[in-house]
């Protein structure tokens, strides 16, 4: 019988959550609940030395907003509980003592000097590997070298220790990738790494390993970035006694700079002006601040299809996916080997998308709210007409001001170039000769306004055009915005007549 289907999240709480974390969460969510199966928080806080106040509510947080909530974990709770790495160190030493005993790790006493030597040393004779590994252990102060009375006094005597994989010499480490296929390593590439520190914690490798075994993982979807500690996690499964039930991995393309040069990171987002984090996050140290997703006007929905999309396809054209669809169409198979080049000009079209379908009422509430922030109040049927007039023209509500301010306070300035171009001869006098047209239109509609303005033209036998961009840059203040008839229809008579007379009396003939 298949096992059941748990993914688990599993970041480190060392600073915000990157997009590329948040795409990891997706996937993991998507495949479990794809598979009908169980989506895990669990938090990685062994490494005290990196751990950042602030960053595991960050990870939650940002969860949270994109939809992808996990099942069990920190913060929820479940069966496995706690599921905060930190909590469960007492777990941990118990199973590196049995590598101990088994003969798979070894206690190793060497101060940080011995290992600074060690590494100078191997430097110096330019060995290709400059690790504590097989071939040096032999050499140095462990379990390996020392007497068993020695060693068990040195632990009775409380001396610093950390425990070490006994690397194999020479043997091939074989391990399928969901994503890559198959992996070999030989195993004298790599070194002893530590699996239990002297402050008690066990490292990411050991307590990771563990963790996914105890909380019953049937797969482990995580960064590329992972794949180098593939072959050490398939051999602790097998000393352990785990291979049987082990997880099967599947290692994420790399989220790339937007040239495809290298990983995407922080310093891209500064430079080239987009986030690379979900929410803002503000630096409990520094106090710098880093832009998010969310602070920038994204919907959740275009900010999950977006991240979907960088390293996954349908197999088809279609682009537009929401969080279910996802979870029908998302498969492993379709996860690309490449690294997926971050595109910021694809996100913005993805919240397009997403604003323009979205219904008019409900952009119209988050309209009013920034219609409020300007001090502006107004008629929420206005606010909604006015918001589906100009939505196709932006990415973000938060545009909408820029768009159509005009909707609602007469424009203060108006745009120099226009001004330049069409504000000359005779046409503030021809302008001025509208308004009497203007104030006999009777109903005042859009379709009345328009068509008495072809008929002003014809009978001035004056540029259509230059009239029409003229009459806008009064109501507007540029050369921007809807149609123009309805623009008028929607301020009404008294407003386009006022609007006019205020052009008149502050724009300057050139
Ligand atoms: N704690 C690791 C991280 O920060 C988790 C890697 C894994 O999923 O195994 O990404």
């Amino acid at each position: 019988m298949n096992k059941r289907v748990r993914v688990r999240f599993a970041p480190s709480p060392t600073g915000p959550l990157h997009i590329g974390g948040v795409r990891t969460a997706l996937y993991n969510y998507l495949f479990a609940k794809k598979n009908g199966g169980d989506f895990l928080l669990r938090i990685e806080d062994t490494d005290q030395g990196r751990f950042v106040p602030g960053a595991e509510q960050y990870i939650i947080d940002s969860l949270k907003w994109a939809g992808i909530m996990p099942d069990e974990g920190v913060g929820i709770g479940g069966p496995h509980a706690p599921y905060r790495q930190s909590e469960r160190k007492e777990i941990y030493r118990e199973y590196a003592e049995q590598l101990v005993d088994d003969g798979y790790a070894y206690y190793a006493f060497d101060t940080s000097e011995e290992l600074e030597k060690l590494r100078k040393e191997l430097e110096d004779a330019k060995a290709s590997n400059t690790s504590y590994s097989s071939k040096v252990r032999g050499r140095m102060k462990n379990s390996l070298t020392l007497p068993a009375d020695v060693v068990d006094q040195k632990l009775r005597a409380g001396e610093p220790f950390v425990i070490r994989i006994k690397m194999p010499e020479n043997e091939l480490v074989k391990a399928n990738d969901l994503v890559r296929e198959r992996i070999e390593v030989n195993t004298s590439t790599l070194d002893d790494k530590v699996l239990f520190k002297s402050d008690g914690f066990p490292t990411y490798h050991l307590a990771n390993v563990v963790d996914d075994h105890l909380m019953e993982i049937s797969h482990v979807i995580r960064g590329e970035e992972w794949l180098p500690s593939l072959p050490l996690h398939v051999l602790l499964y097998r000393y352990l006694g785990w291979e049987n039930t082990m997880p099967l991995f599947a290692h994420l393309p790399l989220l790339l700079k937007p040239d495809g040069k290298g990983k995407l990171s922080k310093r891209d987002g500064d430079r080239l002006g987009f986030p690379v984090f979900p929410l803002l996050w503000k630096d409990p140290v520094s106090g710098e601040l880093s832009s998010g997703y969310r602070e920038s006007g994204y919907f959740p929905e275009a900010f999950i299809n977006m991240l979907a999309m960088l390293g996954w396809n349908p197999g088809t054209e279609k682009e537009i996916f929401s969080l279910d669809d996802l979870v029908v169409h998302f498969s492993i198979e379709h996860v690309h080997k490449a690294g997926a080049k971050f595109d910021f000009e694809k996100a913005k079209w993805f919240n397009h998308q997403y604003l323009i379908s979205r219904d008019n009422e409900e952009l119209g509430c988050e309209f009013e709210k920034l219609l409020a922030q300007m001090g502006v109040t107004s008629n929420f049927d206005y606010v909604v007409k006015v918001v589906s007039l100009v939505k196709e023209r932006v990415n973000f509500v938060h545009e909408m001001w820029q768009q159509a301010s005009f909707f609602f306070v007469s424009p203060d300035s108006y745009d120099a170039d226009v001004v330049k171009k069409r504000w000359k001869d005779n046409i503030p006098s021809l302008i001025s000769d509208i308004k009497g047209v203007i104030r006999k239109i009777e109903p005042f509609t859009a379709e009345a306004f328009k068509d008495s303005i072809h008929h002003f033209v014809e009978e001035k036998q004056a540029n259509m055009g230059s009239i029409m961009n003229t009459l806008r840059l009064s109501l507007v203040g540029g050369s921007f915005g809807p149609d123009l008839p309805v623009i008028a229809e929607m301020l009404g008579k008294d407003e386009v007549i006022a609007r006019i007379e205020k052009a008149l009396n502050s724009i300057k003939s050139e």
